[in-house]
């Protein structure tokens, strides 16, 4: 199968690795030259590090690079089986997007958005035919996260959601197929989990250090809710909680903080720009 994947920021390029992985032909494209290199770079240097540790024979390595072709040029798409999106968080641009693939590709062709929290419908109903559409969600960093939510959207033709399913787990995955609600499963979880420790936070309960601590040491979970938030980045995380909270109609539980909200206009968007609630430097 040959899959398109479009965007190769944080996520498109895990995603590009995975398939590529699974034995797919990926073509990659972004409109941002840079970070186009930087996803083959850090795809070569991951596969690298894989044969170095032995869990990848070096053959097999240079056969997954070789099946991934970097692009600037949507019209190599033609051929392409599933399209993939993992752009910017903007419905407009989605939309805009996905009317452009449409005109490239047959009319089998599947046609999926790793939205985290727009509406797969709103995504779909810019398509001439939604029936292809679908959500594939995966979490960050693609390669290592098992977890992968498929969401069909209403318009989605009866059985997609099972043939994607069976798909995604042929790449390794464990996809769980869920509605098109605001944040699917994780994120809608997520968003009280960040807003109340951002919350015991600005009520002076307890710094944010010893949240974090109560977290993972005591509370079992991998990371604590500011180290979390730092590594997915606010600019990301902060899109998503305004996005959740606008789609469940200004509903209080997913109300986003200004706290948030000022590290994200600050740019200080966590281990991306070098800081957040934490320090890089
Ligand atoms: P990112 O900023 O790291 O990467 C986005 C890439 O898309 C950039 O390289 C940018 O140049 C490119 N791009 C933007 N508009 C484009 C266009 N019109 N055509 C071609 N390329 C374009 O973002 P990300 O963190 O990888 O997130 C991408 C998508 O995945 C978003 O929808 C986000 O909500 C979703 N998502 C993110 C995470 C996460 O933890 N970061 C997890 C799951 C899903």
């Amino acid at each position: 199968m040959i899959i398109g994947i479009i965007g190769s920021g944080a996520m498109g390029a895990g995603i590009a690795q995975v398939v590529a992985t699974a034995g797919h032909t990926v073509r990659l494209l972004d409109q941002n030259a840079q970070a186009l290199q930087r996803a083959g770079s850090a795809m070569q240097a991951s596969l690298t590090r894989l044969a170095e540790k032995g869990k990848l024979t070096t053959e097999a390595a240079a056969a997954t690079f070789a099946r991934l072709h970097l692009t600037q040029d949507v019209t190599t798409f033609g051929d392409c089986e599933l399209v993939l999106e993992a752009i910017v968080e903007d419905l407009a641009v989605k939309q805009q997007l996905f009317r452009e693939v449409e005109m490239l590709v047959s009319d089998t062709c599947i046609l999926a958005s790793n939205t985290s929290s727009l509406s797969i419908a709103s995504i779909a109903a810019a398509c001439r035919k939604p029936e292809r559409f679908i959500g594939i969600h995966f979490f960050n960093p693609a390669p290592i996260m098992q977890l992968v939510e498929v969401i069909p959207a209403v318009q989605t033709r009866a059985g997609l959601a099972e043939e994607v399913r069976d798909l995604v787990q042929s790449w390794g995955k464990l996809p769980v197929l869920t509605r098109d609600t605001p944040g699917f499963i994780v994120n809608r979880v997520a968003r009280p989990f960040y807003g109340e420790a951002i919350r015991i936070l600005e009520e002076g309960i307890a710094d944010l250090a010893t949240i974090d601590w109560a977290m993972t040491e005591l509370g079992g979970f991998r990371m604590g809710p500011f180290a979390l938030m730092d590594f997915i980045g606010h600019d990301v995380n902060y899109r998503v909680t305004e996005s959740v909270f606008a789609s469940f109609f200004y509903d209080p539980r997913f109300k986003p903080s200004f706290t948030q909200k000022r590290l994200f206009e600050a740019g200080y968007y966590g281990r991306k720009s070098g800081r957040g609630f934490y320090s890089y430097a």
